[in-house]
């Protein structure tokens, strides 16, 4: 209760600091996105034959009120407020914004002067552009007059956020800062995401658990996620068109939940899924991957319809989630407390994406370094419960494992003695090697000592036999109750007990109600390779002990055969 009361207030924290903590209130060049002075924008739709310094003249043809997505797809002017600076050699100036999905972007540089700078690009033209924090960055060219505005053509765009997204100006010297700010951070992730891929991984080696697998998996679709995220690939593979990274990216976001999906049905007790839930489960999980392909198939056909379908099918996660969390908590799993505080952190932060997603909620920079920085936290914590998950399983491991020791133990134990049963007797008996020595005792008239001090009586004079054997014996004997009265005791010949010893002693113990109790022996020599070895072995034995028993008992017969 107390766990399950700490892994909400988790949730409520994360939730909490996802939202007290807005996007402006961090120092400048917190974030690639955020580093430099924001422009304000204003938009309009392009016409063909457009020109741009007509354009530029015409700002009354602008809308600076109107959110920009809510203009839907296609092509787009869009002009910045007077920037008033120059980028001199001493301190060059940088045109940023965030990567989107556009099929062509145009960046006009107007001066006061009236001269106008142009750099166009195609969508691998802006790849090559990509810094890291997937920004797109210009150099503005140092003239020298002041840059007056600046104005973007915007083509093929699928305006699910913006069409022109967080347009900065920037120094040199800024944006270097954003860039190792965000190497600094992609290199923690990274770290981090290696490392505890690799100790899983090799653990599972040893355990087999699935839930490792499940896990390394999650791990894995996460580090590629962000690394076509970041920007990253960009610099690895500058010829690939900025909107097949963003396939790349969308795709690897699903394979990360489906594979974190997978990863809580493996994780929880079996007793947690019922059929329908887990065919709930597999049905996410096929709808996730599915919805993921799906996107890097068709966005180029229609990215704004891909990315709303997207971002509701990612919505439906939500579903499983729930189910899975309700059900963990219904059937009172162990791990529900370390499940909350894990995922509290990516739960909010996927359910504040698919909100931004659907247009519910404003888009900030903060919201999409957390799915970052919230499941490396996941990661870390998981790591954790995987731990606290095997230590438990471990117990029960243990603890099974004693159970058997005990339940076999007992399995090959008289109850009444103490001393090993037949079979046990057998199956230690039967491959020994060397010369082996056997003595069969059968206690005498055992019928007239029952008779005379009852069962129970009985009882205890067997298992005073039982410990009169034992402390005769060489450790090496093996002493079992073969059936009734009758003990066979088996030591190598090399260390024999001497059958007269035995009488002696049992003669000399005091028995129950002072009763006088004797036995006769046989003994026999011979080896015990295997089970025909064991029945000549016994034959002679019991042969020996009916000579005794017909001589008058109390007394030892060897095999004339041995
Ligand atoms: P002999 O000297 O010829 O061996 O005579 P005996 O009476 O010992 O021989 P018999 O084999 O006829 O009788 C064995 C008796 O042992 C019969 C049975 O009541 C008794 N007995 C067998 N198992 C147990 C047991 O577990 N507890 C007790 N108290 N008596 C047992
Ligand atoms: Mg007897
Ligand atoms: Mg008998």
């Amino acid at each position: 209760m107390i766990r399950g009361i700490a892994a909400l207030i988790a949730l409520a924290v994360a939730f909490a600091a996802m939202l007290v903590v807005p996007a402006d209130a961090r120092p400048p060049g917190w974030s690639a996105g955020t580093t430099g002075r924001p422009l304000a924008t204003c938009i309009r739709r392009a016409a063909p034959g457009d020109d741009p310094r007509a354009i530029a003249r015409d700002l009354a043809g602008f809308d600076c009120t109107t959110p920009q997505k809510q203009f839907g797809s296609g092509d787009f002017w869009v002009i910045s407020e007077p920037v008033g600076e120059r980028s001199r050699s001493r301190r060059p100036l940088n045109a940023r914004m965030l990567s989107l999905w556009q099929d062509r972007l145009t960046l006009h540089v107007l001066y006061a002067d009236g001269r106008i700078e142009t750099m166009a690009d195609d969508t691998v033209g802006m790849t090559k552009r990509i810094q890291l924090g997937a920004v797109v960055e210009y150099p503005i060219p140092r003239l020298r007059a002041p840059v007056d505005r600046l104005l973007w053509k915007v083509e093929g765009a699928s305006n699910v956020y913006a069409v022109v997204r967080n347009p900065r100006i920037a120094t040199e010297a800024e944006s270097n800062r954003a860039n190792l700010f965000m190497a600094a951070l992609y290199a923690a992730f990274g770290g981090l995401c290696i490392a505890l891929l690799t100790y899983n991984l090799a653990l599972w080696t040893t355990l087999r658990y699935r839930f490792q697998l499940a896990y390394a998996a999650m791990v894995a679709a996460l580090m590629a996620y962000a690394f076509t995220s970041s920007g990253a690939l960009a610099w690895l593979v500058p010829d690939i068109a900025n909107t097949t990274r963003m396939r790349l990216n969308y795709l690897l976001l699903t394979v990360t939940a489906a594979s974190a999906l997978w990863f809580a049905r493996a994780f929880f007790e079996e007793h947690v899924f019922g059929p329908r839930m887990r065919m709930l489960i597999r049905v996410s999980i096929a709808t996730l991957l599915l919805s993921g392909i799906g996107f890097a198939a068709c966005a180029p056909l229609a990215p704004a319809l891909a990315h709303t379908i997207y971002s509701w099918v990612f919505a439906s996660i939500l579903i499983p989630i729930v189910a899975i969390v309700v059900s963990a908590w219904v059937n009172r799993s162990n791990f529900l407390w370390l499940f909350g505080i894990a995922w509290a952190a990516p739960i909010v932060a996927g359910c504040l994406r698919v909100l931004n997603g659907l247009g519910v909620m404003p888009w900030s920079f903060w919201l999409d370094n957390s799915t970052l920085i919230s499941m490396a936290a996941e990661a870390l914590l998981s790591s954790i419960a995987i731990t606290y998950r095997i230590r438990l399983l471990s117990r029960e491991r243990d603890a099974a494992l004693a159970a058997e020791t005990v339940a076999r133990r007992l399995a090959d134990l008289d109850p009444l003695t103490g001393l090993l049963n037949r079979r046990a007797f057998l199956g230690h008996a039967i491959g020994r090697s060397g010369p082996q020595t056997l003595l069969i005792l059968d206690l005498d008239r055992f019928k007239q000592v029952n008779d005379t001090i009852g069962h129970d009586g009985g009882d205890e004079v067997l298992r005073t036999v039982a410990r009169t054997l034992r402390m005769l014996a060489p450790e090496t004997a093996l002493i079992a109750r073969l059936g009734g009265e009758e003990f066979a005791l088996l030591c190598n010949a090399a260390q024999p007990v001497d059958p007269d010893t035995i009488l002696a002693r049992l003669r000399a113990t005091r028995m129950p109600y002072d009763l006088r109790v004797t036995a006769s022996i046989g003994s026999a020599h011979g080896t015990m390779a295997d089970e025909r070895d064991w029945k000549s072995l016994y034959r002679a034995a019991d042969q020996a002990l009916f000579d005794a028993k017909s001589a008058g008992r109390d007394r030892a017969r060897a095999s004339i055969a041995a």
